[in-house]
């Protein structure tokens, strides 16, 4: 039976990314050495980082002046290294979730915070609104996609102080003026590769305000200064990151990544909408076309652990929504096909006619 991957992340990757990062697993370009056994420093690898760099650049329009780094630690280590880098007295964050509230804890450890707005009221099922971003942060922080919650803000804010955006689950789905943010950074798990890489788009200029000594591992400007190969970076997911990029390029570029996003959640929600079994739990202009959350309505509430399996045994895995939202997370990342996503329609109609 044919599988469709909803899961949240790790996700879906293209089936011919994950080809060829298993063939030069066993023989990188013809040398007879894996991709695992070489040094990072050799030539073939460094065109690998090179060619991942420029493509990440290339597909998302950076302009001149920013690099492009692939470090270790995830998204979360990036929670850490935003404020120690860039927070001298103050900064803004925008409180949309789990994800973001995380970003929230590390920056208080060095310095005032201001929150401008949360959605925790309604459990983060909505984008809060007209907040205001005080003009003498440091920076303003927001998480563009929440993957928990679903919502998601789909386009790029104007910010008084330098914007730094989490875009870890959106990131290479829709075009992006990256020159309105200081910094973008996201672990790659979600759209862009395989765990073990998080990707950070930074503005060079945006360093070397800060007073406090930052540790040599943790100073974006190491990685700027040695491309991204101070230490020994993580080789196999940047080549799978590199191949993902090739793909998204071949398909048509991050245009063609948001058609398809858009094609894929307006089916999905168009059936949650119209059917009497489920409903989304987001408020509908915020609806994330990436993590698409619905529930059981209330009077069908009993039927949640028969709807999960009834549709894991027509080949739809990670549908099952977090525990903090309950019901259903259907996550339609680049790779998804609209065959999925028609896929699980017809589960959800054939589940609303046995009921
Ligand atoms: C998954 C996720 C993270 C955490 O990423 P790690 O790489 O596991 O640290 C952070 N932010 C968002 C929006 C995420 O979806």
């Amino acid at each position: 039976m044919k599988k469709y991957n909803f899961g949240a992340g790790p996700s879906i990757l293209p089936r011919e990314v994950m080809e060829a990062t298993a063939a030069a697993c066993l023989d990188f370009n013809g040398i007879g050495l894996s991709l695992m056994e070489i040094s990072h420093r050799s030539k073939d690898f460094q065109a690998v980082m090179d060619e991942a760099q420029a493509l990440l650049k290339e597909l998302l329009d950076v302009p001149a002046g920013y690099s492009v780094l692939f470090l270790g630690g995830g998204a979360s280590l990036q929670f850490c290294m935003v404020p120690y880098n860039l927070l001298e007295k103050k900064a803004a964050y925008l409180n949309t979730g789990v994800w973001a509230k995380k970003a929230q804890k590390e920056a208080k450890l060095f310095g005032e915070v201001v929150e401008v707005a949360s959605s925790a009221d309604r459990n983060y099922s909505y984008l809060p609104k007209d907040f205001v971003i005080p003009s003498d942060a440091d920076y303003f922080h927001l998480t563009t996609n929440n993957t928990i919650y679903g919502t998601e803000i789909r386009e790029d804010l104007d910010s008084p102080v330098p914007m730094v955006a989490d875009m870890s689950s959106d990131i290479l789905s829709r075009p992006v003026d990256v020159a309105k943010y200081a910094l973008i950074y996201g672990g790659a798990q979600k759209n862009l590769s395989m765990a073990g890489v998080t990707f950070v788009i930074i503005k060079d200029d945006i360093l070397g305000h800060v007073s406090r000594s930052i540790p040599t591992m943790l100073d974006y400007r190491t990685h700027i200064d040695k491309g991204s190969m101070f230490n020994t970076p993580p080789v196999v997911p940047i080549y799978s990151a590199m191949q993902n990029l090739r793909w998204v390029k071949a398909q048509g570029g991050v245009k063609e990544m948001d058609r398809r996003a858009h094609e894929r959640a307006e089916i999905l929600y168009a059936e949650i909408d119209r059917n009497r079994l489920f409903r989304g739990t987001v408020e509908a202009a915020d609806r994330s076309l990436m993590n698409i959350c619905f529930v059981m309505n209330d009077e069908y509430k009993d039927l949640e652990a028969e709807f999960l399996a009834f549709a894991t045994e027509r080949g739809m895995t990670g549908i099952k929504g977090h525990r903090s939202v309950g019901g259903f997370r259907a996550s339609c990342y680049n790779a998804m096909s609209v065959e999925g996503v028609k896929a699980l329609v017809d589960c959800m109609r054939e589940f609303e006619s046995k009921h």
